[in-house]
């Protein structure tokens, strides 16, 4: 966060110069239409002379807020069956620490859903399907006490679909453990699709409301990566036409420009519905939210903000613009 700082600390103490600003704009990672726009907005609006940098903030402000949704979409559950969330990118952005964030968020946190959408309300008077109060209590044996209290959440499955890094599926394993939650997980090597495709069977006969599935970020080569993620994608529309329900990209706000191209690239080979926007604690980034918004159209869901486990929260379009410096 704070990307505009260096663009003000740049022309603290001297005149805007049009290309200047361009250049600066463009390495706070807003992309190059939306650091078009702003110069544009500023020319129609100041007179040269008066132009001062106070300007170029509340102008940048005005800009990205009309890009950016105020609110990120929410995750419903769906009536009846489970929702499949598939989490994917390239390694080392954070898809598997978000995928367990973001299923302890879930698991956890009821505000970012809408009880009257939750077929939690719901009896399904199938004699096949048990409690769902009970089952919770059963995967998160470690907190059932206080489950009670906070009533009903949703539950969650984990799949641990990055089969190519045994660690990957170790990391994995030991959120899940330490979060109560179930995984399943496969020998190494083992076809993620099918992995993916047991996963959910597993869910819905579970009557989970959620399954999510870490991907492998890299294999022997980026084509490889995406015909394996298209086959994830088939394999799960074979149990639900609909699934996975959502897509989400997770890319690393340090890396800019490279984060746009990586949306680029994914959006293209399998679609996405959102992203999930990490380390954007301290690395005074994150101008790639409105590069990706403005370019592709892809819009920020959550974002994380360290290493920990509650440091994951949805997108606010709002606060994002009050941070920016
Ligand atoms: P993956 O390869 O995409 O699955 O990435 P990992 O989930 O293994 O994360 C890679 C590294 O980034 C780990 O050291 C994580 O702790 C770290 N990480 C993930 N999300 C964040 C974040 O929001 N902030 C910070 N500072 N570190 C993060
Ligand atoms: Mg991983």
């Amino acid at each position: 966060m704070k990307f505009l700082s260096s663009v003000v600390e740049t022309f603290a103490n001297k005149p805007i110069d049009w290309d200047e600003l361009e250049g600066a704009l463009v390495r706070a990672d807003l992309g190059v239409p939306m650091a078009t726009r702003i110069i544009k907005k500023l020319q129609e609006r100041e007179a040269w002379s008066l132009l001062g940098i106070k300007n170029v903030v509340q102008v940048a402000r005005e800009e990205i807020s009309r890009v950016l949704p105020n609110r990120s979409e929410p995750i419903h559950p769906l009536p009846e069956k489970p929702k499949v969330i598939l989490i994917v990118g390239v390694n080392g952005t954070g898809k598997t620490t978000s995928t367990a964030k973001l299923a302890h968020f879930l698991k956890q946190d009821r505000s970012a859903t809408d009880p009257e959408s939750s077929r939690l309300n719901q009896s399904t008077g199938s004699p096949s399907s048990f409690d769902r109060a009970d089952h919770a209590m059963d995967v998160t044996t470690s907190e059932g006490a206080d489950w009670s209290r906070q009533g009903r959440r949703h539950t969650v499955l984990l799949a641990a679909g990055d089969t190519f890094r045994a660690a990957a599926m170790e990391q994995l394993g030991i959120w899940a453990e330490r979060l109560g939650i179930e995984m399943i997980r496969g020998q190494y090597g083992v076809d993620p699709a099918a992995l993916c495709y047991d996963a959910y069977q597993t869910a819905a006969k579970g009557n989970m409301e959620f399954l999510l599935c870490d991907t492998a970020g890299r294999l022997h080569t980026k084509t490889n990566l995406m015909a394996e993620l298209q086959k994830v994608k088939r394999a799960l529309a074979k149990l639900d036409p609909n699934a996975p329900h959502e897509i989400l990209l997770v890319v690393d706000a340090t890396t800019g420009s490279n984060a746009l191209n990586q949306a680029r690239e994914f959006k293209n080979a399998i679609g996405l519905t959102g992203l999930i926007v990490t380390k954007l604690d301290g690395s005074g980034k994150g101008g790639i939210v409105v590069a990706i918004q403005e370019e592709l159209g892809i819009p920020t869901r959550f974002v994380g903000t360290g290493e920990k486990i509650e440091d994951f929260a949805p997108f606010d379009g709002r606060e994002f613009v009050a941070k920016m410096l």
